[in-house]
């Protein structure tokens, strides 16, 4: 029978070659996105879930969050938050992108 140590073991192999798989996986996607100073950010307000997780991930404070009305009046929502790039502080790094769970950051020219 196998032991404690030895399943935890292969537990901890495991997570480091699922943790190699994503690196890589994350270097090759971030090799298709073009940044830089040319570049900025631009997010799709209709993709947005207000996540908060590209504002997380800027280290230039170039992402903020605001509230946007719903087009409907009549859904009630206490939150309909959405991300807005503050141009001037991009720096094109091409975080945001990778981050953003619906895919809702896309990188244009300035
Ligand atoms: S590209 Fe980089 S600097 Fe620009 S908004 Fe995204 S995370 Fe911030
Ligand atoms: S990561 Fe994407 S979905 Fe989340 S707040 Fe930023 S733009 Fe919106």
């Amino acid at each position: 029978m196998t032991s404690k140590e030895e399943l935890e073991k292969r537990l901890q192999l495991e997570k480091i070659r699922i943790e190699n798989v994503m690196s890589l996986a994350k270097d090759e996607k971030l090799g298709k996105i073009k940044g830089g100073e040319q570049m900025v950010a631009f997010v799709d307000e209709d993709a947005c879930i207000g996540c908060d997780q590209c504002p997380t991930v800027c280290d230039d404070d170039a992402i903020e969050m605001f509230s946007k009305p719903l087009k409907n009046p009549n859904i009630e929502v206490s939150s309909n938050r959405k991300a807005r790039i503050l141009r001037d502080e991009c720096t094109g790094c091409r975080l945001c992108v990778l981050v953003c769970p619906t895919d809702a950051i896309s990188m244009i020219e300035r």
